[in-house]
């Protein structure tokens, strides 16, 4: 039995997965409310969250594990906030010589790139090898509130990044684009659940247009837009037609996102599936364009079960299993806390 830690923002969050049969529970603390009134996550508070938080969380293990312990532990190794990810890593190594195991770091987004595929192994673990090959190589977006990178999977362990946020990320633009419309933090549950209700033709923000040939995401454009609109408009009309603004916004960042992922299909037609994770995947007007998206293309389209979507340990630990044999056969490899490399890097021991 594997045992997987995430501690790297604001969720504490463990997860059993057996290498035979699949993921045997996940568990999470979320801390939203107590960063709710900051507008956004503090990282000492997170980190003293998630000290009080794991080692309670211990508990829930004991029924599920029967009385035996995991042989191998998994723990969130980067990117992610500092004091948060020793949480998880001190956790962990304490764990692994208390229960005479191994504990590796795994880089928390080449777990997000695999866990479109989670249910593919949960299903049928025995056909997963010979199920994923089929879908390689994989054209993968991972938006998320840290993150976007649009990326391909040309094998197990192998990720290369294709394009990536030159400013802010997908689901902080959603975040601040809420936060300018008034509303709670996270933002992104809010502006859908209003976007619903919402004409996303009332105003038309930028999306990032890029004439270049270079391949790359711009979201700060767009919150600007947000602000210097909402400066020119008196505050009743905001309020009226919250539910406009909040889909049209919502449009610009799907559709900024989806022009990219149009370009990069463009450009390799040998890609075999089309995949989304991260946070923002929970959206479902991003999943309904990129679906279609994959359709046109012919491709099948993998995307994260919703649990799966935001930060969990079930994605740490079955990321760990399957780069395992890398994470042993290779010298140990520091998680990148920059994005700029040109590969996701893997995790390290
Ligand atoms: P993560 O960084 O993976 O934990 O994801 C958190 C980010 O996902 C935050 O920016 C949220 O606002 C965003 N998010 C969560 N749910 C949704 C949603 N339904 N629509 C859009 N963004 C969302
Ligand atoms: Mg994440």
């Amino acid at each position: 039995m594997i045992l997987g830690i995430e501690s790297s923002c604001d969720d504490s969050a463990l997860a059993l997965f057996d290498p035979v049969t699949g993921g045997k529970g996940h568990w999470m603390s979320s801390q939203v409310a107590l960063h709710e009134q900051y507008g956004g996550v503090v990282p000492d508070l997170a980190s003293r969250e998630h000290l009080a938080n794991l080692p309670a969380m211990l508990r829930l293990l004991q029924e599920p594990l029967g009385g035996a312990s995991p042989d191998t532990i998994f723990y969130t190794a980067g990117p992610g906030l500092a004091p948060c990810l020793a949480m998880g890593k001190t956790l962990a190594q304490a764990l692994a010589s208390c229960w005479e195991c191994p504990a590796y770091g795994v880089n928390h987004l080449r777990a997000h790139a695999y866990s479109p595929f989670g249910d593919f192994f949960q299903d049928s673990p025995g056909d997963f090898s010979t199920r994923v090959e089929k879908l390689l190589p994989h054209l993968g977006l991972l938006a998320s509130g840290g993150n976007t990178l649009l990326y391909e999977i040309t094998a197990i362990g192998t990720i290369k990044i294709l394009a990536e946020t030159r400013d802010d990320a997908a689901g902080e633009a959603i975040d601040k684009g809420a936060k300018l419309l008034g509303l709670p933090y996270p933002g992104g549950p809010h502006i859908e659940r209003l976007a619903e209700n919402g004409d996303s033709a009332y105003h038309q923000f930028p999306i990032g247009q890029n004439r270049q040939q270079d391949m790359f995401f711009s979201f700060s454009g767009l919150k600007t837009s947000l602000r210097y609109y909402l400066e020119t408009q008196p505050e009743e009309t905001v309020r009226q037609n919250l539910s406009h603004l909040c889909a049209s916004y919502q449009e610009a960042v799907v559709q900024g996102l989806a022009l990219r992922i149009k370009q990069a299909i463009r450009r390799n037609r040998g890609f075999q599936s089309l995949g989304l994770c991260g946070g923002v995947a929970q959206n479902r007007r991003l999943r309904k364009v990129m679906a279609d998206i994959a359709e046109n293309a012919s491709l099948p389209f993998l995307v994260a079960r919703k649990e799966y979507c935001g930060d969990n340990a079930a994605m740490i630990a079955f990321a760990g299993l399957l780069e395992r044999a890398a994470l042993h056969e290779n010298a140990p490899v520091r998680p990148s806390l920059s994005l700029t490399e040109q590969s996701l890097p893997k995790g390290h021991r």
